[in-house]
């Protein structure tokens, strides 16, 4: 595969300001130089890295558009190799036709991911520098952006390096203490053995243990409104969505199934289910909508509980408060704007985070949005520090770490020392195949398959 040259539209086909044509292998520049005619009468071929060249696409039908080349020599390219970048007006024919003919000209279609692929192959990036790449197409907030370039930086990488270096340090010893036990080897204590691998143990249980939290700030929130009916559920569900989603009616039952949405408050991203109001009821298809309700509140990682500020507490939200009283939830005082009635010093005794608003008014919105970043803000890890990015590479730190603990277990226990060894050379197979190193082909493949061709 990397003997060949190869091709793909690098911009999305669609109407754009310009497309783009990525040649990358031993013949791009050759192949760009049949497809490509300086105005100025430059010669392509000799053309040296990172320069660029004006002038017009053509095949064998003649020239069809004007177009700039830009020339990157092996090994200071995106994928290590020669790359040829042909950008043409981005007209969907246009980028078409400039592709076809690159193909024509000897280059092979490029698969999905195959560029990025390329770079891992050729040593210029790691497996997990390589998924930032795919994590940087996704992003959907400044937290997440950070966090992706924090892993293309290779923060993460550097991390499980280091820790991958010390028990190949550890495990250099034992297998030369178990292959050659008569040998002249120099000492290493089992206390020494013994304190890297509660580092590594260490180390990985702190990555592990923000993951959740990082995917939280990627993925989003999984959040719940829940509340009685006619409490403002879905007025305030419309009011984070920026526009009417749900329908607000003052007929109580009028939620009845779940809206979800995804919303935007500051820097979070929230999955937001607006449920049916929690009350007795013998409608069977409300019934049905307040079991789901429930369901929902159970399963999420925040819960805005709304409350009608005009009307007393009753025995459903008593419950309620009782309910949420471990979890992560914001008391939400609706409808300010009415004469209160509410018991406001009950919910603020029993929740840590409570904000006052009119749901119908956009003025809440700034309160809304401080109170719930403020409920969220604990849970975050930062986003400049090594992360665990995807369920891949949890996988991979999780495994390591049983290795670890099964290590530990085995010094401590009394274990021959080739017991440990081979927990050791466990932990280290899977943090090589976390940033790639050791990884199967068959991981690399799933890594890439799920990048877009072009990339
Ligand atoms: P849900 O059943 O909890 O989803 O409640 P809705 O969002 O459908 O709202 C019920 C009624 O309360 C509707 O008539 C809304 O216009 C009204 N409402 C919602 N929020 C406010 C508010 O902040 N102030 C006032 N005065 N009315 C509100």
């Amino acid at each position: 595969m990397s003997n060949r040259t190869v091709a793909a539209v690098s911009t999305p086909l669609a109407v754009g300001g310009i497309g783009v044509v990525r040649i990358s292998g031993d013949d791009a520049v050759n192949i760009a130089a049949k497809v490509f005619k300086s105005v100025s009468g430059r010669d392509i071929s000799e053309m040296k890295g990172y320069t660029a060249c004006f002038g017009r696409v053509f095949d064998s039908s003649g020239e069809f558009d004007e177009a700039v080349l830009t020339v990157f020599r092996a090994p200071k390219s995106y994928t290590g190799e020669d790359v040829a970048e042909i950008s043409c007006h981005g007209g969907v024919y246009l980028v078409k036709r400039l592709l076809r003919a690159v193909l024509d000209n000897g280059a092979y279609p490029a698969g999905a991911g195959e560029f990025t692929k390329r770079a891992f192959l050729n040593g210029k990036i790691s497996l997990t520098q390589a998924e930032a790449v795919g994590d940087m197409l996704k992003v959907q907030s400044d937290y997440a952006a950070r966090a992706a370039l924090s892993l293309h930086d290779g923060v993460l990488f550097k991390e499980i390096s280091e820790v991958k270096n010390k028990l190949v340090e550890i495990s250099g010893h034992l297998c030369a203490w178990v292959d050659y036990p008569d040998e002249e080897i120099e000492e290493i204590s089992l206390d020494e053995i013994s304190d890297t691998l509660y580092m590594a143990k260490d180390r990985l249980s702190k990555l592990i243990g923000s993951f959740d939290s990082g995917k939280m700030m990627r993925e989003g929130v999984d959040t719940a409104i829940v509340g009685r009916p006619n409490a403002g559920k879905s007025t305030l569900m419309n009011l984070m969505a920026g526009a009417q989603r749900s329908i607000v009616t003052q007929i109580e039952g009028t939620t009845r199934d779940v809206v979800e949405e995804v919303v935007r408050l500051g820097d979070l991203i929230l999955n937001v289910a607006d449920t049916a109001g929690l009350r007795e009821t013998d409608d069977v298809v409300e019934k049905i909508g307040v079991e789901l309700a429930r369901k929902k509140m159970e399963q999420s990682q925040l819960v805005l509980a709304v409350f009608d500020s005009s009307d007393t507490l009753n025995d459903f939200e008593y419950s309620l408060i009782d309910e949420l009283k471990d979890r992560t939830a914001v008391a939400i005082i609706n409808k300010i704007d009415l004469e209160q009635k509410i018991d406001v010093d009950y919910l603020k005794q029993h929740f840590k985070y409570v904000v006052q608003i009119s749901a119908n008014s956009k003025d809440s919105l700034e309160a809304l949005t401080e109170t719930i970043t403020e409920a969220m803000g604990f849970n975050f890890a930062d986003p400049n520090a090594a992360m665990l990015a995807n369920e891949r590479q949890k996988k991979c730190a999780d495994t390591a770490l049983t290795a670890c603990s099964q290590a530990i277990e085995c010094l401590e226990s009394g274990f021959t020392l080739d017991a440990v060894t081979v927990c050791i050379t466990d932990a280290i197979e899977c943090l090589g195949e976390l940033t790639g190193e050791s990884a199967a082909e068959s991981v690399i493949d799933e890594v890439f398959s799920k990048f877009c061709v072009g990339k």
